[in-house]
Parts: C-alpha cells; structure tokens; sequence
C-alpha cells in the first residue's frame, strides 16, 4: 500500500515509517500540510495518517479540504488530543478512524488494515434511492429499469451529494470537487450540470438551498 504520513515530530513519525515499510507498505512522510496538499492532489494513496497541530495550520482543515475536493482516500487521525469533540469533529469531517497518541505500533497497522478493507466494501457498494439502482463501482445509474447516461461531471455531482447523505453541500466544494485544480469554471456550469441531472434522474431529486449549496433531497 501507498501510505501518506502528515505528522511533524520525527520521533513518532520516524519508528512509524520503519514499521510500516517493513511490512512492504510505501510511505510518503511529509511535515506540513502544504506539502501533504501538492502530495495528494497528484498521487493515488491507500490511505492517509494525519497529525492534527502541524506547523502551517490544523490537520482538520486538510481533511474537509481533501473531502471537499472529492478524494474519499481512508483517512486515520492521529492525535494526541483526547478530547471527545475533537474525536468527533474529526469522523464528522470524513475521518474513518482515529488513534490517539502515544500510540502502539502493531495498532497503527491494524486500524490500516481496517479503514482499507471497509473502503473497499464501500467502493462495491449499491444505493437505491427512489426508483433508481446507483452502482458506486462502475459509475452506473439505473432507472425505472432503464440505463441512465452521465457525463463524468454529472456523475461526480451525484457522488458528492450521495456521500453526504442529505446535508448540504456548498455548491463551492461541489465546483471544487468537479473541476480540476487550475481549470477554470464558468459561472453557472454547475447549475448546469445539476440542472441536466435533475432532467435525468427527476426534477425535485436535488435540492437548491439558496445562497448555501445543494442537498439531495431526504
Ligand atoms: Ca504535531
């Protein structure tokens, strides 16, 4: 596995790194989030291990950053904060687990092992919602029984409102997450895409809350 390690003290993060790369994983130890960000905006990785006080900023505005722009990577949390809220805020943000420091070795790898299998039972996933089958593998939607088409972008749009349930999401991260870094957004192409969407998949299936984002609608 490909491993991003964000954590800034050399001492856990050094004895880490030996113990995973002796079990064959590929680790990626960075010490700032700016580092971490050019990291996984240009690399696939299996999953991520977040330090939380880095020294360019909170390790939390990197996970709603990575979450905004779509990247669903298994994200483990380490953390020396014993704090519940912080344990909370964390999963809320899109965590998938979290160890608190000092942390054992061996407990590091299992929860790796962890995250990573029930992303993969995650990505196999079928949702059924209204009269529609939506296959999170393939990127398919059926319905009514029939073969539903989508571009690329409209099925990004349907994914991120699908993984936040019915909250909403604010239609930047939705233009984040549906444009690549760089490229430049028309306004009101996301409209568009919602728009043709709601053509394809019915008309009320996506909520517009006005000046905040769009939800799916519960
Ligand atoms: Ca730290």
């Amino acid at each position: 596995m490909r491993i991003l390690l964000i954590e800034d003290e050399g001492a856990l993060a050094r004895p880490l790194r030996e113990h995973l790369e002796a079990d064959h994983h590929i680790v990626e130890w960075f010490t700032t989030l700016d580092e971490a960000n050019s990291a996984i905006r240009t690399l696939e990785y299996d999953v991520v291990l977040l330090d939380l006080q880095l020294p360019d900023g909170d390790g939390l505005s990197f996970l709603s950053a990575v979450r905004d722009r779509h990247i669903s990577t298994p994200i483990i949390i380490l953390t020396a904060r014993d704090k519940v809220s912080d344990r909370i805020d964390g999963l809320n943000r899109g965590a998938d687990d979290y160890v608190i420091k000092p942390f054992d070795l061996d407990e590091v790898k299992a929860r790796i092992q962890t995250v990573c299998r029930r992303s993969m039972d995650q990505s196999t996933q079928t949702v059924e919602l209204r009269d529609m089958v939506i296959h999170l593998s393939d990127h398919s939607v059926i319905r009514a029984g029939q073969d539903v088409r989508l571009t690329v972008k409209e099925w990004t749009v349907l994914e991120v409102l699908l993984r936040r349930k019915s909250k909403i999401v604010p239609k930047e991260s939705l233009e984040a997450a549906v444009y690549a870094y760089g490229e430049e957004v028309e306004s009101n192409a996301l409209e568009a895409h919602i728009s043709r969407l709601r053509g394809k998949l019915g008309k009320d299936l996506i909520v517009t809350h006005r000046g905040m984002g769009y939800s799916l609608s519960p």
